[in-house]
């Protein structure tokens, strides 16, 4: 009987969490068997950043709990009927879906992030601590270093915890999620600023701003909705202002289900031009037949991955540079609560939404933006979009609403910043985040897939499209767990 595989898997949100998941299924179904070290300092598997106990309630999972997918319910193509809607039954069983009223929109209910964290968290640590032949087990500690083990059995690695402990595995999955925001180089100046925040999702990084301060919000993303939330839902009472290089706000979820209108894959647009075209005809198409835009977006996220992977990297450069924000505003659609809020804000007028590029900044600084005290504004200047003047402002606070930091990751992950350095990993040609081949294996630095060395979620971003929500997590999740178990039985893809 051959020994178990030894897996370690950095970071347990819903990327690790869905590959440990996805082992275990496969050992219960086949017998194949494994030692699982889900490696993660966070005290919950599946929360990760996003779900984390303990966070805002107004901060809602921007999908309905009835089409919200992790791998913690039944496997799909094995669930009986109903159970493909397994988060939505606990928030019926456990009573969240009763008590949480302000969380119905439209006859759907869009729980607290938090909530779906929860959920995850009871699941999966019912499905990891049963007896089985593959056996998880969670190390709340952080990986710091890696390297590869050359040994009898094959190349493997030992990985390194910052409490010392050492890993030693067959296999590494890389599932290291979205690193915090990075301040945009122009807001440097600004950095470790007392009322700058830097990285609005930390746990209470919102904290040091004052009731009446004026805030300005650069991002007008999805972090954005949640920064007003909570600053309104605290009885924040002075101006807001967003400000993004287009100023364009995420779209509210529509109530109806998106249903896939058509195949762009069959022959997949060669450059972004082609491919905005082919929607747009698409959507028009649509409304012809009295369909919405929302089913065209819907084959776009399904078929982003074969979509993406067609364009040549200046294309996908060119998507970055041109339609990345309007991508982003249509895709990640904002909980009906949060797009309602943030509109009302708008229209009350204790809200802006500006569109505009930053130019400087300078901190402690009088109204002509000149530095002055301790204790002076936030001066920053600014043009707006389709002008040549710039305009100057000054605030109490700022938070910094850009997204993940991808990448900047490099650097700031110890783990990702050691494997770059002995070469068994490199950024994608994006910057977006670490380069994998169509099997989520990471290229070393001369581009070869590295045997044994799986990535997992938002970080694959830049080589195989939106891997960014749950449910588009979730199938490159089960692959990897897919492609561990055929590897055990002797079927694992050979490096060329
Ligand atoms: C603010 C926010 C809101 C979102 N809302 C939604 C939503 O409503 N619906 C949706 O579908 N998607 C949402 N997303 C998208 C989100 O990316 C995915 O849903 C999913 O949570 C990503 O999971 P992950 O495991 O890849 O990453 P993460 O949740 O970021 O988890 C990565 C984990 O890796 C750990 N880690 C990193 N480095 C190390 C190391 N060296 N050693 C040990 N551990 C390490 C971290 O501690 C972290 O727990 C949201 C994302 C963000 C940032």
């Amino acid at each position: 009987m051959p020994r178990p595989l030894r897996v370690v898997i950095v970071g347990a949100g819903v990327s690790g969490s869905g590959v440990a998941a996805g082992l275990v299924r496969a050992g219960a179904a086949s017998g194949f068997s494994a030692e699982v070290e889900l490696v993660d300092p966070r005290p919950s598997p599946g929360a990760g950043l996003t779900y984390a106990p303990g966070g805002d309630p107004r901060h809602r999972v921007n999908v309905p709990s009835i089409r919200m997918a992790a791998v913690a319910g039944p496997p799909a193509g094995e669930a009986k009927e109903g159970e493909e809607e397994d988060f939505h039954r606990w928030c019926l069983e456990s009573g969240v879906l009763e008590a949480d009223l302000a969380g119905w929109a439209d006859g759907l209910h869009y729980p607290a992030r938090s909530v779906f964290g929860r959920y995850l968290d009871e699941r999966l640590r019912a499905l990891f601590s049963a007896a089985g032949p593959v056996r998880v087990t969670h190390r709340r500690d952080r990986a710091v270093a890696a390297r590869r083990l050359e040994s009898a059995r094959g190349a493997g690695f030992v990985v390194e915890l910052a409490g010392g402990r050492m890993l030693e595995a067959d296999a590494l999955v890389l599932c290291t999620g979205n690193p915090g925001p990075e301040l945009p180089g122009v807001l440097a100046g600004l950095a470790g600023h007392k009322r700058v925040v830097a990285d609005p999702w930390a746990p209470g990084a919102l904290d040091p701003i004052g009731r009446t301060d004026r805030v300005l919000i650069v991002g007008t993303g999805l972090t954005m909705g949640d920064v007003v939330s909570t600053l309104l839902g605290r009885g924040h009472r002075g101006p807001l202002t967003a400000l993004s290089r287009h100023g364009l706000v995420p779209r509210s979820r529509p109530a109806g289900h998106a249903d896939s209108w058509t195949d762009f894959t069959a022959d997949p647009p060669a450059g972004v031009r082609d491919l905005l075209r082919r929607v747009r005809a698409a959507v028009a198409d649509a409304g012809r037949q009295g369909r919405p835009w929302t089913d065209v977006l819907e084959s776009l996220r399904l078929q982003n991955g074969a979509l993406w992977t067609a364009l040549p990297i200046e294309e996908r450069r060119r998507f970055q540079r041109h339609l990345r924000p309007w991508w982003d505003a249509h895709r990640f659609q904002a909980a009906p609560q949060v797009a309602r809020l943030v509109a009302s804000a708008q229209t009350d007028g204790r809200l802006s939404v500006l569109a505009g590029r930053l130019v400087g900044a300078n901190a402690d600084a009088d109204s002509s933006g000149t530095r002055g005290d301790e204790g002076g504004g936030l001066w920053v200047l600014y043009r707006p979009r389709g002008g040549d003047a710039l305009t100057g402002r000054t605030y109490d606070a700022l938070v910094n609403c850009t997204g993940a930091g991808h990448g900047a990751s490099f650097g700031r992950n110890p783990l990702l910043a050691a494997l770059t350095a002995q070469g068994l990993i490199r950024p994608d040609p994006l910057g977006l985040g670490v380069e994998v081949d169509r099997q989520r294996r990471a290229l070393d630095a001369g581009g070869r897939p590295v045997t044994s060395l799986f990535v997992v979620g938002p970080p694959t971003r830049g080589s195989l499209g939106e891997v960014t929500g749950s449910s588009e997590i979730v199938p490159h999740a089960l692959a990897v767990a897919g492609a561990l178990t055929a590897w055990r039985h002797g079927m694992f893809p050979r490096s060329p």
